[in-house]
């Protein structure tokens, strides 16, 4: 059903002449111009987490409350368009080619952060999600992500216990409290593709770092070397508070 869904929306796009999804050019699911407009963010930021900060520092949040991760990246603010514009047509409308010049963008961040990684994978969606949807618009960025880098894909390791549809309002403590045991290893897959190895967790947006925190969990449990996270885009708020 879910591969259904998808052809279908595929067709409907090949019918239609392919349109940037924010500025409505024709040629492309989202233009050259547009991609070069998202400003990234620019140094200084929190070592651990990305955000912009001084130089050299934890944010606050960080200083205080470590992420439970090796360390987060990210390429801008959710705040601004062209990326919110794209992230949301990628994940709200059925704008699945979006996959490929977005999960471009999280290879070029790869190599502009300097990450190395052994092994990707994306931030699994629960199924009940996933039905509704059609796709995990996570996946589909590790995959371009992946391909472009040569790095290997993981995506059938873990699935997502729990639905996060009642974290919007969540301060990030309680974000963490939802989630904790909020993801598993698939029945029957084995730890050792992980052990001592260096993992790269995808998503699309990050607010407080949560879920991919959940998601490392049971990845350092199995004796991971490093569990770091890339996404698109963090919300960003001022006087270094991490946005809840
Ligand atoms: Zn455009
Ligand atoms: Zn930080």
């Amino acid at each position: 059903m879910q591969i259904i869904r998808r052809y279908l929306r595929e067709a409907l796009d090949i019918l239609y002449p392919t349109q940037c999804v924010h500025c409505r050019r024709v040629g492309s699911i989202l233009c050259k111009q547009c991609l070069a407009s998202i400003s990234w963010f620019q140094p200084p930021w929190c070592v651990h987490c990305g955000l912009p900060q001084l130089p050299g520092k934890p944010c606050q949040p960080c200083y205080y409350h470590p992420l439970q991760l090796s360390g987060l990246r990210a390429i801008s603010s959710y705040h601004q368009n062209p990326l919110r514009a794209s992230i949301h047509a990628f994940k709200y409308a059925g704008k699945t080619r979006l996959g490929g010049p977005l999960g471009n963008l999280l290879a070029q961040a790869y190599q502009h952060y300097q990450l190395h990684a052994d092994l990707i994978i994306p931030v699994p969606l629960h199924k009940t999600r996933l039905e509704q949807r059609g796709y995990n618009q996570a996946e589909l960025l590790a995959q371009t992500c992946a391909d472009t880098l040569q790095i290997p894909l993981q995506t059938d390791l873990l699935y997502r216990e729990k639905t996060t549809s009642t974290q919007v309002n969540l301060t990030a403590p309680k974000r963490r409290e939802n989630l904790q045991d909020a993801f598993y290893y698939m029945p029957g897959s084995t730890t050792k593709t992980v052990f001592k190895r260096k993992i790269l967790i995808i998503d699309d947006v990050s607010t407080t770092g949560a879920t991919l925190e959940a998601c490392a969990a049971p990845l350092f449990a199995a004796g991971a070397q490093s569990v770091w996270g890339l996404v698109l885009a963090r919300p960003t708020v001022t006087k270094g508070k991490r946005p809840t």
